[in-house]
């Protein structure tokens, strides 16, 4: 992931421990995860435990930007025999820190699914400083306006359901009232706009989203192109047809001058990970041992992760991560210019994993 080094307060490389964090890209996504499940492995090994099932640790690269090259793909196509397993631990989850407690724990079940499109506008190239109605620039301005506008329909899904039902038993009164009416069409109608502004993520969970990121148009400031170009980074919520969703689209922009060019998906489709596994209850027993009063939710992430490849090879693989505060979620988590680790969430998530995977291989 980029690096603007001068945004960094210290060496964004250095594993620097200041303050009670541990400061570095990849601290919160994803190396807390590969130095937790490295350490349960050489912790399993080092305790003599007798095991009635293997354990098997895969370290890959290429979950960010190329999962087909040496990441994912690779393992699944050419070598899923050797990581062929029942059950998968990785990231895609979460746990809510408040005044020092762990209220929450979210485990990652399903996840929206990348179906990436290019909009193309195309029209008549020519001198600047004659005006043409086909203007493919300005068409495309229409186009990512109409679509930056338009509140894709809201679906909810068995683990969303569960989700916003369980949430709203722990969230303050207003909040509640908000999660609560997402579960019935027409109280769901009243709070779309307040999410879109304020609970972006949550609003993001409820549909298959479509967030403009990339522009490409024009050689020069006199120049008027004869093509225009954004990229669109579509969210589908699993089993959106995602065809007839873009036809959805295309009635929205109702421009013939624009194109939808669909971009090849780098992630499969894939079923929800079961509620009802020996693995999903072994996650809420140690929750409930380790972090009294929490609450378990099964959740479905907006973005994407490498259990996407291993679900739809029939693995069933729940997303887990440290506890963070709200504060750090927003300011310092996955992707954002600065990312930090409480220390003590990194030696607390060591423990609540392998308490996990104990449950699990150690043979009773
Ligand atoms: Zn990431």
């Amino acid at each position: 992931m980029a690096v603007q080094t001068e945004k960094w307060p210290v060496d964004p490389f250095g594993a620097v421990m200041k303050d009670g964090y541990i400061w570095g890209r990849g601290t919160i996504d994803d190396k807390d995860k590969l130095v937790t499940m490295l350490m349960t492995l050489v912790l399993m090994k080092r305790s003599g435990a007798v095991l009635d099932r293997d354990l098997i640790f895969l370290a890959e690269s290429g979950e960010e930007a190329d999962p087909t090259g040496v990441g994912i793909n690779f393992m699944v196509n050419q070598h899923f025999d050797e990581i062929d397993a029942e059950f998968a631990l990785t990231e895609g989850g979460t746990a809510k820190l408040e005044n020092g407690r762990v209220t929450v724990v979210q485990v990652g079940t399903t996840e929206k699914v990348p179906r990436r499109a290019r909009l193309v506008a195309t029209g008549t190239s020519g001198h600047g400083s004659v005006p043409r109605i086909d203007n493919p620039v300005v068409h495309l301005g229409a186009a990512l306006g109409k679509i930056g506008t338009w509140e894709t329909p809201m679906h909810l899904n068995e683990t969303t359901r569960t989700y916003f039902e369980r949430l709203a038993t722990i969230s303050p009164p207003d909040k509640a009232a908000r999660y609560r009416a997402l579960l019935d069409p027409q109280g769901a109608k009243q709070v779309q706009r307040y999410l879109a502004e304020n609970e972006p993520a949550v609003y993001s969970t409820l549909r298959t989203s479509i967030v403009p990121t990339m522009l490409k148009a024009g050689v020069g400031p006199n120049v008027i192109p004869s093509e225009a170009e954004a990229t669109l980074d579509i969210r589908a919520l699993p089993g959106e047809d995602i065809d007839e969703f873009y036809g959805e689209m295309k009635r929205v922009i109702a421009d013939p001058a624009i194109k939808i060019v669909p971009i090849p998906s780098t992630r499969p489709e894939a079923p929800a990970s079961r509620l009802d596994t020996e693995m999903y209850r072994a996650i809420e027993q140690v929750s409930k041992r380790m972090y009294a009063g929490s609450v378990v939710l099964p959740a479905m992430s907006t973005g994407a992760s490498d259990m996407a490849q291993l679900r739809a090879k029939g693995i069933q693989s729940y997303g887990l991560g440290p506890a963070v505060t709200e504060e750090d979620r927003a300011q310092y988590g996955a992707h954002s210019d600065v990312e930090r680790l409480l220390e003590s969430s990194l030696y607390r998530f060591v423990e609540f994993t392998w308490n996990i995977v104990s449950e699990i291989v150690i043979k009773k």
